[in-house]
């Protein structure tokens, strides 16, 4: 997808502050962040949303995961078979919950207290 944001960083056409990356995944730190640690993990194939990602390919969903909870451990949030301090892995779906790039990715959060229920 040629006009995808996170598709053209894929591909080396817009910068991204990588921080882990396969032949299937990427992650890479937000523009933005929300958290001291704040990191986007995504295929690196083009799906929507989570749902879609889900029925097109479940192994890559599990793959995306696996990469989140990696990249946590590796920005020490999670210590080994601990879960302290912790981290929080968010996707949203649809305007309503805040999607603004329609391409699936975790939001890999930590590095602080969060609150719950989220705002
Ligand atoms: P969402 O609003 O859940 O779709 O998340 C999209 C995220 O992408 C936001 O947290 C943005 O800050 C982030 N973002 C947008 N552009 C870039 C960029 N060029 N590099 C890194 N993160 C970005
Ligand atoms: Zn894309």
């Amino acid at each position: 997808m040629s006009d995808c944001l996170f598709c053209r960083m894929v591909a080396g056409e817009i910068p991204a502050d990588v921080v882990h990356e396969t032949d299937r995944v990427f992650a890479f730190r937000d523009i933005n962040p929300q958290a001291p640690t704040h990191v986007l993990v995504i295929p690196k194939e083009h799906h929507r949303n989570i749902g879609a990602l889900g029925a097109a390919d479940p192994g890559l969903l599990a793959e995306i995961v696996s990469a989140a909870h990696q990249v946590a451990t590796q920005e020490g949030l999670v210590d080994g078979d601990t879960t302290e301090p912790g981290y929080r892995l968010v996707t949203n779906t649809g305007p309503e919950a805040g999607q603004s790039v329609d391409h699936v990715h975790l939001h890999v959060l930590g590095g602080r207290r969060m609150a719950w229920p989220p705002g």
